[in-house]
């Protein structure tokens, strides 16, 4: 209420007041104390509170506002000079203020300075009384005039808080609607009863597929509604633009209370197609985007469970290309590579195999067939095998690649992943030990070869490590059969590993995985080493036309310094680079001619000479052996096996001899046992026979003793 207690206003009516009633006033209250200044110059009021003190102002005033019922309180002052009375002024019932109001009365024996106004008694209750109605009257109005203020600021201010509550209910529906613009999502609120769309966003209207609007104005189904009835999720796939999206639907309460539908649809494409990403990454190999080996073991125990389930039985095959390092040297891994490809897709394309064809690693394939696939294996592993009998085009030219396959059958050969694994692998490598490009079932016979295996690969390091002790190369005669009286010419070094309790290891066998573990070099170069020397001492011992002959590794031949290899070994035995005779076996020879040419001749320059080893069984053409830099060509044992009773044979190996002939080449036949066998080959122009029917490969003390 200070509005009411205005102190200018009081003082204003206050001085006015008393100068027209001679009397003195003060207005106080109990909050503020003292509302106006005192009436009275300073010895008017310093005579007067000679007479009352403070003590008494307060104790009227309190009186006046304790008691609230009165409107005017006189206080005795002890003497009949001095009137004071307390005027409540009020405002709304309550007593706000008081006037004190000090009369000096008129009295002819008092003595009261001149300063001082002096009423009489009747004049001061008259202007009390006057005050009193002045008060009422005036705080009345003022009341009124007040209040009626008042209210006008409430209204002005809750207008005002109206219009800002307004302004910023636009303000956030405005930001709302931004927002539900920008969400990124398409929006739509619907209502199920009625199927009245009651709101979108632009990206919903727009940017949808229309399967995408239709899928979201399907009702609910059962199957996808959320237990507790509340969101229901779901992800769709739009066909004709390929991409995804996540449907999401949430029941919520519209502005008129009513429950509607909340339907948010994402664009989720990316995040999809980055998903199936990461998925195909884990899941397939890189090169060839075949499954790969840990997508295999998943799926194999799938079908595992399922032939188990079904009383069926399924396959696996374990393919594994034969000397695919050869190419991978030989061309380089970009080659590798592309052929690697070649395959997978190749593998792929057989129907059967479609969607079932892993990538185990390297040069490993793996394919599963199901019962259905199993029953018509034959005809699948014919379709594999003829793959692999036609070259592959690489770099513009043919190459062959052969595969050995291992098989095992689910789950009569095991019910775990791991064991039929174990079990394909012992499966292959015996299919690469018989020799490579073939294909062989597990048999629980063989079961303990990859132990084997393991054994052997530990041992074939220790006995490089240990000087090649174990190693020894022995000698097969050659004998030139061409005059009256046949006679040796030399041998072929042949190895033997004498591995303590393994026994006596042939070559087939350890070479190959020789070959595979890169340990072939060191074994290749001990042999030459060992050859040369002993050729270099029969030479010298009155055999100087003696040559030997020996084998060299593909591998070895892929090695960069190949040339360099030989010349060191020859130079540092001191043999007569036209008495040693490199065999190479004819597989390599197609695989890449251009550099085999160039190798060959650079060991030909050496002098060295080079023979075709196991010529008819391999791959190369007669085209091939004419463009070759060659000296000798030894026709393989298969060809001489029946050579009495075959046409065949005797014309292939009449044929050959005649076109070795006509290009300057020798020829030496491998494999003579029997008399009869030797007495056909007479008949041809072949030179040189190799056979037990002249000797078998001995050490060489014995060959020393026989031949020297
Ligand atoms: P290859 O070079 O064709 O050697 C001839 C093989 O035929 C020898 O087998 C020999 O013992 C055998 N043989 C010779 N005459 C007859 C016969 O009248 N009847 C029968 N049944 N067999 C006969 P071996 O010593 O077991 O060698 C097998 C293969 O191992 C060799 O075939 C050769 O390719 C390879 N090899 C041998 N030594 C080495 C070597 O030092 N380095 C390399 N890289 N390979 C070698
Ligand atoms: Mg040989
Ligand atoms: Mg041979």
């Amino acid at each position: 209420m200070q509005g009411l207690l205005d102190a200018s206003l009081m003082q204003n009516l206050q001085n006015r007041f008393c100068e027209a009633n001679n009397v003195y006033l003060v207005c106080l209250s109990r909050e503020r104390g003292v509302v106006t200044k005192a009436y009275g110059e300073k010895e008017e009021l310093e005579y007067i509170h000679g007479i009352v003190n403070k003590n008494m102002h307060m104790s009227l005033m309190n009186k006046l506002l304790d008691q609230g019922i009165e409107n005017v309180l006189e206080e005795d002052c002890g003497t009949d000079l001095v009137k004071m009375c307390g005027v409540s002024i009020r405002a709304g019932g309550k007593t706000e203020a008081i006037w004190i109001v000090i009369g000096i009365m008129e009295q002819p024996d008092a003595v009261v300075p001149s300063y001082i106004m002096r009423t009489t008694p009747e004049r001061y209750y008259k202007s009390i009384r006057f005050l009193e109605t002045l008060s009422k009257q005036m705080f009345a109005v003022k009341m009124e005039e007040m209040l009626a203020q008042e209210a006008f600021l409430k209204s002005r201010e809750s207008e005002q808080q109206r219009r800002i509550a307004e302004k910023s209910l636009a303000d956030s529906y405005a930001s709302l609607e931004a927002v539900l613009e920008n969400v990124g999502c398409g929006v739509c609120v619907r209502d199920p009863e009625s199927g009245q769309i009651l709101y979108t966003n632009q990206r919903f209207q727009g940017h949808l597929p229309e399967s995408m609007t239709n899928t979201l104005l399907e009702p609910y189904r059962v199957r996808e509604k959320k237990e507790d009835g509340g969101e229901y999720f779901r992800e769709v796939y739009d066909e004709k633009t390929g991409r995804w999206f996540d449907l999401q639907r949430t029941p919520i309460r519209w502005v008129d209370g009513r429950e509607v539908r909340l339907s948010t649809i994402y664009d989720v494409t990316d995040k999809k197609l980055y998903q199936q990403k990461i998925e195909k990454q884990a899941n397939n190999d890189f090169l060839t985007g075949l499954y790969n080996r840990r997508r295999c073991e998943h799926d194999l125990a799938c079908y595992i469970r399922e032939a188990e389930a079904g009383g069926s039985e399924g396959a696996l095959l374990y393919i594994d290309l034969d000397d695919f390092k050869h190419i991978n040297d030989g061309l380089g891994h970009q080659y590798g590579d592309i052929l690697l490809k070649k395959i997978a897709d190749s593998l792929g394309g057989i129907p059967e195999l479609r969607h079932h064809c892993y990538r185990m690693g390297g040069d490993e394939f793996v394919a599963i067939l199901t019962a259905e696939g199993n029953r018509r294996l034959p005809e699948i592993l014919e379709k594999v095998t003829e793959l692999f009998s036609s070259p592959w085009q690489l770099k513009n030219a043919d190459y062959y690649c052969t595969m050995s396959m291992g098989i095992v059958q689910f789950p009569r050969d095991g019910s775990t992943v791991e064991e039929l694994i174990q079990k394909l692998d012992i499966a292959l490598y015996e299919a690469k030990r018989a020799g490579k490009n073939r294909i062989e079932f597990y048999d629980s016979r063989i079961k303990s070869t990859s132990f084997e295996r393991l054994d052997v690969e530990k041992r074939l390091r220790d006995a490089l490590a240990n000087d090649c002790k174990e190693f020894e190369v022995i000698y097969q005669p050659i004998v030139n059969v061409e005059g009256e009286r046949d006679h040796c010419v030399g041998a072929e070094a042949l190895l033997r590993w004498n591995c303590g309790a393994l026994g006596v290891i042939s070559p087939t066998e350890f070479v190959p995985l020789a070959e595979y573990l890169g340990l072939i070099n060191p074994i290749g170069e001990f042999v030459l080493r060992e050859a040369c020397r002993n050729c270099k001492y029969w030479n010298d011992l009155g055999h100087p036309e003696y040559k030997v002959n020996v084998n060299l590794s593909v591998v070895q031949l892929l090695q960069k310094d190949i040339v360099d290899t030989v010349q060191k070994i020859v130079e540092e035995s001191g043999i007569s680079p036209g008495n040693l005779t490199l065999e190479v076996t004819e597989g390599l020879a197609v695989n890449d001619m251009v550099r085999m040419k160039r190798v060959l001749a650079g060991i030909r320059a050496l002098g060295v000479r080079v023979a075709l080893d196991d010529f008819g069984t391999g791959y190369s053409s007669l085209n091939h052996i004419r463009e070759m830099p060659l000296d000798v060509i030894k026709i393989d044992s298969c060809f001489v096996a029946d050579i009495g009773k075959d046409e065949f044979q005797k014309a292939f190996v009449t044929m050959v001899a005649e076109l070795a002939h006509a290009i300057g080449v020798r020829v030496c036949v491998e494999g003579v046992e029997t008399v009869q066998q030797l007495a056909a080959l007479k008949k041809t122009k072949i030179q040189m026979i190799q056979g037990f029917y002249f000797g078998k490969p001995m050490d060489r003390a014995a060959f020393e003793k026989k031949y020297l």
